[in-house]
């Protein structure tokens, strides 16, 4: 008998597949054979992976659903490390990433449609720097499809907003209206009337008048079921099979979902860290309803909290921040009290992940963390480090050595450098975000995006890792460019770095065959597209558990 030079899971070698992805380039993150042209599944399961010549043998002309990938590059699912997933407002109008202005218009109309009369419509994450005119929005071009409603669409940043003629007439905005302070009412160069855009505290003059949506119960259920399946379906579309909920989600609502079939990607759920005994063994029991064994609703690892932002200067740091020296963040609790919640989870054997954004915290919870296994014992805790964002140096080989995982977001990176340096001054900023280091040291990364604090889509989180530059690109090498990943890199702590934090890298995270089928066919070849366009890729087909659960229309 010939053993064939394809990977297979053991299978006899005439067995037919459920499903053929042919014709790809594979980046398999496996890293024995990293490169192959197709993959074959049964059931929820990958069983071969190889060359297309290879991998025609498992299609069955009559049952097979074959997929000519025509040449593009398939990869596995993303898996989001953490992400605060959850219901979406059904009636919210999302407008990020749109580039033609029009959409606006007649989405509003569609939304307007579904609305009563005086009743207020709401959407944002609009950037006219996206848009193909390149301008700013104004008022007309929603007036015409809202005569009767308020509107008010936010930008991305939440910083303007643009209103319609509804909205400054509620609001008693006219060409007099004086400038708050703080904020500009922008008005037409000719006209001298109010566009519809207000910047920042001429946002507070907005009013959408007091209508009020009347449900019942049984209606809000169904709204807010809605709104679950409208995330899971975005999550499908951005090929996201896998998401890490830090802390607590609705266990029911998503049980629910599981059982109508509609679920479509793997979801671990949380706690909250505590030293509570009672509390410590309501988690036991979730954890055995939801074991770590488990393919789909997990029990996933105790949360806590450390300290704040950067952004708001209350991350814990061992220095005063250079543009406020009076001020060092914020400890959530004492060093005490975080020792003691750290020593009574882990002695129970739960796995702890620990937000933690300045120097100081993420030193506390390192030593929390060696602490325990001094107390409890060394096991494979994989302990996490929730954001990980900025570190001293001696702390970088510490999570490599107490196996900690670095739980990073790396869209965070590039949002915060416009005021790291400033808060945190040059020095402090060298070891802050700073992934490649950590990788060298030989810890473990897992990424993630911090939805909904940053967008849910993972092209966002993979340029930012890989050029730590603005969004807009910029000139020049990146921001630390010593600590910038190869894109190979990127996605696999975005796809195996993520299982392994959730103890799930024997069956997920990887195009190998006995592993679950989960994976994505992308719009384009991330490996070799230029920067500018990583955040234009797409995920055109997203499988999971050998399921197309999405595929984009041509
Ligand atoms: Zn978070």
């Amino acid at each position: 008998m010939t053993i064939t030079m394809m990977v297979t899971g053991g299978c006899a070698q005439n067995e037919k597949a459920d499903l053929v992805i042919t014709n790809a380039k594979v980046y398999t993150v496996d890293a024995s054979t990293p490169y192959a042209e197709a993959v074959a599944v049964k059931g929820n399961k990958i069983v071969a992976v190889g060359s297309s010549a290879e991998v025609e043998k498992y299609i069955d002309p009559e049952a097979t659903k074959v997929i000519d990938a025509g040449g593009k590059l398939v990869i596995p699912g993303f898996n989001d490390a953490h992400a605060h997933f959850g219901p979406v407002d059904p009636d919210y109008i999302e407008l990020r990433y749109t580039t033609d202005p029009s959409v606006i218009t007649e989405k509003v109309r569609a939304q307007v449609a579904r609305s009563v009369k005086g009743q207020p419509v709401f959407g944002g994450h609009w950037e006219h720097e996206m848009f193909s005119t390149g301008e700013w929005p104004a008022k007309e071009l929603i007036d015409g499809v809202s005569p009767d409603n308020p509107v008010v669409l936010n930008r991305t940043d939440g910083h303007s907003a643009l209103v319609n003629s509804y909205v400054l007439r509620l609001s008693g905005i006219t060409r007099d209206t004086p400038e708050p302070f703080g904020g500009e009412i922008v008005k037409d160069p000719v006209t001298g009337e109010p566009t519809g855009i207000l910047k920042e505290s001429a946002m507070s003059l907005i009013k959408t008048g007091d209508f009020e949506v009347k449900r019942s119960p049984a209606e809000e259920k169904e709204r807010e079921l809605r709104g679950y399946l409208l995330a899971i379906r975005q999550a499908a579309e951005y090929g996201i099979t896998s998401i890490q909920i830090p802390g607590p989600a609705d266990f029911a609502m998503y049980d629910r979902i599981m059982a109508d079939r509609m679920l479509t990607c793997r979801l671990d759920i949380g706690g909250v860290l505590t030293a509570d005994a009672a509390r410590l063994a309501e988690y036991q029991k979730l954890r055995d309803k939801y074991p770590a064994g488990g393919d789909w609703i997990r029990f996933g690892y105790l949360k806590d909290f450390m300290d704040g932002t950067l952004g708001s200067a209350t991350a814990m740091m061992f220095e005063p921040f250079d543009d406020e020296p009076d001020k060092a963040g914020l400890a959530q609790m004492t060093y005490e009290e975080l020792e003691k919640r750290v020593l009574a989870a882990d002695a129970l054997g739960f796995q702890i992940g620990i937000h933690a954004i300045g120097s100081k915290a993420n030193n506390w919870i390192l030593n929390a963390y060696e602490k325990a296994r001094e107390a409890n014992g060394v096991r494979d805790s994989r302990h996490r480090s929730e954001h990980a964002q900025i570190l001293i140096e001696s702390d970088i080989p510490r999570f490599s050595e107490l196996g900690v995982i670095a739980s990073m977001q790396p869209t965070h990176c590039i949002t915060d450098k416009r005021f790291a340096e400033k808060r945190i001054g040059t020095a402090r900023s060298r070891w802050a975000y700073a992934w490649k280091s950590l990788a060298d040291s030989g810890a473990q990364l897992a990424f993630g995006t911090d939805y909904s604090v940053e967008p849910l889509n993972p092209m966002e989180g993979l340029y930012a890792a890989v050029t730590r530059k603005d969004r807009k690109g910029e000139e020049g090498e990146g921001w630390f460019p010593e600590e910038k990943l190869s894109m190979e890199k990127a996605i696999e702590y975005y796809t195996l770095g993520a299982a392994y934090s959730q103890f799930m890298e024997d069956r997920k995270g990887m195009i190998r065959p006995g592993y679950l089928a989960d994976l994505v066919i992308v719009s384009e070849d991330l490996l070799t597209v230029p920067e500018n366009r990583i955040m234009t890729v797409k995920a055109d087909c997203t499988v999971v558990d050998g399921k197309v659960v999405f595929e984009r229309e041509k």
